[in-house]
Formats: structure tokens, sequence, C-alpha cells
């Protein structure tokens, strides 16, 4: 009977371990080479799988699956990216990472804001004018696209932010090893997209009262909304590579500094899922 039941037990965890082959694989998304090709090098056992403008680079990290995606530039190529590798790999999580600008001014070049949350500034309704009547951005309102399947444009309830919360456990995992990044600080905040480059301070402070936004850039909250249209657990992580607010000079090194920081973040995630 002792016996039996060892055998039992035996078959069991083979079992198992034959299931954890079929790990889900954690995505981690870069717009652009130099914001996804240092990841990719990281890869054990990499394969590349292209598809469009974007490239997959499989491998594993800590014997667990990753798949390390170059998006390209901007929501939609960052939204269909997303869209194709949930359907593609069943992913368990999601890193959009890269450069950004700053909107906050006490933020410099080569700090990192962790997207406590993620919001669109590219979504916006303007007020009424007028043949003649100008233009006033500073009275544009927010429009929230997910708001209901009918019209925007004549909703009053659409006219509010819509903010995607980063995922708790991802979040912990990045706090958990922000004492491993010597380069700048790393803070939680809220990280701003559009396919948009703001130059104008006083629209980029109006961005920052208004919404809240920590820096900006072109793809975090496209892929967002699109992890969670499928329940898939998200976080944004992105670097200052810029900020105007304080002549923050643009810095392309900054790109390669985030992904070393995100390696040690997915390193903790994964001994956490094991
Ligand atoms: N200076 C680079 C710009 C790249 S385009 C060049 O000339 O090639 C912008 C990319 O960098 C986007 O992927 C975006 O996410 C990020 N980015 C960095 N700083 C930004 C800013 N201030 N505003 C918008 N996007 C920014």
């Amino acid at each position: 009977m002792v016996l039996l039941a060892t055998m039992a037990s035996g078959c069991n965890s083979t079992a198992k371990s034959a299931a954890e082959t079929e790990q889900r694989p954690i995505i981690v998304q870069g717009p652009m080479p130099i914001e996804a090709e240092k990841f990719a090098e990281k890869l054990s056992d990499m394969e590349i799988e292209e598809s469009g403008n974007f490239i997959f680079y499989k491998g594993t990290i800590d014997d667990y699956p990753v798949i390390v995606t170059k998006t390209s530039k901007g929501m939609e190529n960052t939204a269909a990216a997303t869209a194709l590798a949930i359907e593609k790999y069943d992913p368990i999580a999601i890193i959009n990472q890269g450069t950004s600008g700053g909107h906050d001014p006490d933020l410099h070049v080569f700090d990192i804001v962790l997207g406590k949350k993620t919001v669109n500034i590219g979504s916006i309704k303007t007020e009424s004018a007028e043949e003649n009547e100008g233009m006033d951005p500073s009275l544009w309102k927010p429009m929230d696209l997910m708001a209901s399947e009918g019209s925007a444009g004549e909703d009053p309830d659409a006219e509010k932010i819509r903010y995607y919360e980063g995922d708790k456990e991802l979040l912990a995992a990045a706090n958990a090893v922000k004492d491993q990044y010597d380069q700048g600080k790393v803070v939680e905040g809220t990280i701003g997209s559009a396919d948009l480059w703001n130059n104008e301070v006083d629209r980029i402070n109006w961005f920052h009262e208004k919404y809240g936004t920590s820096v900006e850039e072109m793809e975090g909250a496209a892929a967002a909304q699109i992890s969670d249209s499928y329940g898939v657990p998200f976080l944004g992580i992105r670097i200052l590579s810029n900020n105007k607010t304080n002549d923050g000079q643009y810095n392309p090194d900054t790109a390669a500094a985030n992904q070393e920081y995100v390696h040690h973040v997915l390193k903790e995630y994964i001994s956490n899922l094991k």
C-alpha cells in the first residue's frame, strides 16, 4: 500500500512538471530597436519571429519563457502588437517599457517611472467654436472612447479621463528591485501616451496638472487598453530620456539603462511565480 501510494504521488509530480513546461510567457515590449534589442540579448535559446512591423524575440530568462517585442513607435503599432501577442502567445503578463519625456520637474533624465496609472492623453474633445472664433487647447476636454458604444462626441459621460491601473504584482516586483538601479530614482507615477511630442512647456504643465502625468510617451496607454480588454496584467515602466520642464536634454543611453532595470524586475517577478 505504502509503495503504491508513493508511486501514485510520484506520478502526480511528473504530471505537474509536464504541465509546468507549458508556462504562459511574459511579454516585454519596446518601441524602437534601441528599446528592445538590449533586452533581447539577455534571452537564452532565443528565436526570432516577425510579423508586419513587429519582431518577437522568443526565449527564456531563468528558464521561464519571455517574449521581447519590438513594437515600433506609436499607439497603432503598439495596440496591434499587443493584440497579436495575446492571441498568439497567451501571455501571463505584459510590460511596456522604453523612453519618455518628463512632465514632472522633480524627475530628471535617467529617473524611472513605474506606471501606477497609464492614460491616453491624445483622446480629446475640443470646445465648440464658430468660424473665426479661433482655437484654444487650454479648453480641450478629455474624451473616454471606452465610456460607451455610442457617439463620444455627443455623450457627456465620455468627457472624463480613463486611467488604466498598473498590475499590483508587477508593481510589487518593480518596487522590490528599485535599489538595484543606481543611475537615478525609481518612482510610482502616471504615464501619459499619445502620438504626440509636446514641446510647449505650458501644454506639458497643463497635462501634468489636469491628468497628473509624470511623463509622456507614445505607446503605454495603447498596450494598457488592449491588455485591459483581454484581462491580461499590465505595467508600463518608463525612463526619462528628456525633460523639457527642467532642461533635461535627450539622452538615448537611457533606453539601455531602462532595459537593465526591467531585467531585474522580470527576474523578481519570475522568482515569485515559481
Ligand atoms: N529623438 C528620437 C525620438 C523618437 S520618437 C528620434 O528623433 O529618433 C519618440 C519615441 O520616444 C516614442 O517611442 C516615445 O515613446 C518616446 N519618447 C521619448 N520622449 C518622448 C517625449 N518627450 N514625447 C513623446 N514621446 C517620447
